[in-house]
């Protein structure tokens, strides 16, 4: 593969194991305490990395699962006398029964609503934890076994420290390793909005809950090591409070990267400790005036470094990118195209209201496989209005869609592109800081199957290269080879549209919707692209485009469709549209 790391990132991250494995050796016990509770909380903050960083979704209950971890090991093992070990599994069971749970009732809450959804919740089992009997009240559980590793047992912090910085690093690289992969594109997309992710076959709700119920996993995970590292637990560590600060840790680190969590960890943890020692000596008075000066460091770092801290260490070090295998490999299985001539998708009376608007009114057509077919008509004829009513986006009022024979318009965006319909959208939804090959590769989400636990551990790897490949293939055939690995914001507009084209090709559609794809481009970039439908259409692909420019229209369609105010206006061959009476008058009249 050639997805190798660059030389100087190995060797940083040589330095960094090293000084971590030493450090237990050397430090004086302090540090070895703050060390270890940096390495608990950035467990912690990696599980927002994953939720909040990469999949847009606020989380201020995370102390929560902590607690759910924590509690769960304290109870078990002082009540049942359970070994640790299997109250480990059983804590992270329990807790991702809650988070799905959880998952379910306050992921489809949108805005405002979720954060304010977690902190209910994150509030609600603070409570739970000190009202509780059996979990001793707000006194807690004390007695607590420590943990035994073979022979030794876990006593002091020393011992402790790698138990938790390996259970650290194994969550970092998991964490890193999935985002490399499809599941993680598809919790990637989440930021991108729900539309787009949708209309490329990621069920979105799903991959929504994966990522709640890994960051709960890890915030259990967290919590069981902290139980038996104090061998007591009381409510007061897992408040709203701590939850709060786990979200500023994530972001003060840089929420969207793995390594930003152990750093925001680190910042904050000795950033509050300093505080600590240091203020009430130069006051001469004590109080938490740190949490004072803690408050208004956190509004200058928010401020001023709004992606937090690691994007800033970054740009010193070389960029890791996901690169298509050099070597080829396998292709992906192709669906089998519709017979040349036969009719793949039909709308019949698409009417689409929104509110006393009629967007879409009783609008009939078919499209062909092997056929180009043009919709034209002035801005706010109903054109995307229909694309998304074709492709499950936001479904029609009335009438009805067949695709490939089969009545596609009460089925999810999901289903439809499931199917073999691809499309791209006339306002461009792709991830701007990811690579053109990562976002390409999201549209052949449906064609790989690979799971988060094999990405984690890296057994994806020989599918996530066909799928890799698949895209680049793509990406080369839409005449973007040059920028395959740029960031896709970073493209010309005109660019980021060719680019969801090779988006839509990479999921094998046999119809691919098209919403104004030349506009932005060139004369030369129109024509190429003009080449590249043509050369799709020839391979038996039906093609219903949304465009403007009546030369590259008239070139290439084998038929049009004119919609004006929500309706039909006329249909037939590009010659006959040309010279239809009612559509000069009420669109072409300016042009001829
Ligand atoms: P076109 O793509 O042909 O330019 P659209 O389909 O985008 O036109 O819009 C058709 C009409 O429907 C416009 O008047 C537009 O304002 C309206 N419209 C489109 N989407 C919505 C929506 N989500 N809510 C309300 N009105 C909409
Ligand atoms: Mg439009």
């Amino acid at each position: 593969m050639s997805n190798r790391p660059p030389v100087v990132l190995t060797l940083y991250l040589s330095v960094f194991l090293v000084a971590l494995a030493v450090a237990p050796l050397i430090l004086p016990e302090f540090y070895i305490t703050l060390l270890n509770y940096i390495g608990l909380y950035a467990i912690v903050a990696l599980g927002l990395v994953m939720l909040t960083g990469v999949g847009g979704l606020t989380s201020f209950g995370q102390a929560a699962f902590v607690g759910l971890g924590a509690y769960a090991s304290a109870y078990l093992t002082t009540v049942h006398g359970i070994s640790p070990w299997l109250t480990l599994p059983a804590g992270l069971l329990i807790t991702a029964l809650v988070a799905v749970t959880l998952g379910l009732v306050t992921l489809r809450l949108s805005g405002h609503f979720l954060p304010l959804g977690t902190i209910a919740w994150g509030m609600s089992f603070y409570y739970l934890f000190g009202n509780l009997e059996a979990l001793g009240g707000h006194t807690g559980i004390a007695g607590i076994p420590s943990l035994q590793l073979f022979d030794l047992e876990l006593k002091s912090g020393r011992e402790y420290f790698y138990l938790i910085w390996v259970v650290l690093l194994a969550a970092v690289f998991a964490t890193r390793n999935l985002l490399d992969s499809r599941e993680g594109r598809a919790v990637r997309a989440l930021k991108g909005g729900s539309v787009m992710a949708e209309a490329m076959g990621v069920n979105t709700p799903r991959a929504k809950i994966v990522a709640f119920t890994i960051a709960a996993l890890f915030a259990s995970t967290s919590g069981w090591l902290y139980a038996h590292l104090q061998r007591f637990v009381n409510p007061t560590p897992f408040s709203l409070a701590q939850g709060i600060e786990y979200l500023f840790m994530a972001v003060v680190g840089g929420v969207s990267h793995v390594w930003g969590a152990i750093l925001g960890a680190g910042l904050i943890t000795i950033l509050k400790q300093w505080l600590q020692d240091w203020l009430p000596r130069l006051l001469g008075q004590s109080g938490n005036f740190e949490m004072i000066v803690f408050g208004l460091l956190m509004i200058f770092v928010l401020h001023r470094a709004r992606d937090g801290v690691w994007p800033m260490i970054q740009r010193f070090l070389p960029r890791r990118t996901v690169r298509a295998p050099t070597g080829g490999a396998a292709s992906l299985p192709r669906r089998p195209l519709p017979v040349a001539g036969s009719v793949v998708l039909e709308v019949q009376n698409a009417s689409k209201r929104f509110g006393g608007l009629v967007a879409n009114d009783k609008v009939s057509f078919d499209v062909k496989a092997g056929e180009v077919m043009a919709l034209i008509g002035p801005n706010g004829a109903g054109k995307s209005t229909m694309f998304n009513g074709i492709s499950g986006v936001d479904p029609l009022s009335a009438g009805a869609v067949v695709f490939r024979g089969a009545n596609v318009e009460s089925l999810s965006a999901r289903e439809i592109a499931r199917r073999g319909m691809s499309r791209t959208f006339q306002h461009v939804r792709l991830l701007p800081a990811m690579t053109v090959i990562e976002n390409v590769a999201i549209g052949a989400h449906l064609r790989g199957h690979k799971g988060v636990i094999a990405a984690a551990c890296r057994a994806d790897r020989a599918e996530e290269a066909r799928l890799l490949h698949e895209a680049a293939r793509q990406i080369e055939r839409c005449g973007l080879g040059e920028q395959m690995y740029e960031a896709a914001g970073s493209l010309p507009l005109g660019k980021q549209r060719i680019v969801e084209i090779a988006r839509a090709l990479a999921a094998d559609p046999c119809l691919l919707l098209l919403d104004e794809p030349a506009a932005g481009l060139r004369y030369l970039e129109k024509q190429s692209l003009g080449e590249l439908l043509r050369r799709l259409r020839a391979e038996g692909m039906a093609i219903l485009l949304v465009e403007h420019d009546m030369d590259f229209v008239m070139g290439l369609a084998d038929r049009v469709v004119v919609m004006e105010f929500g309706h039909k206006l006329a249909a037939g061959l590009p010659e006959e549209i040309q010279r239809n009476p009612a559509v000069v008058e009420a669109y072409l009249g300016g042009v001829e």
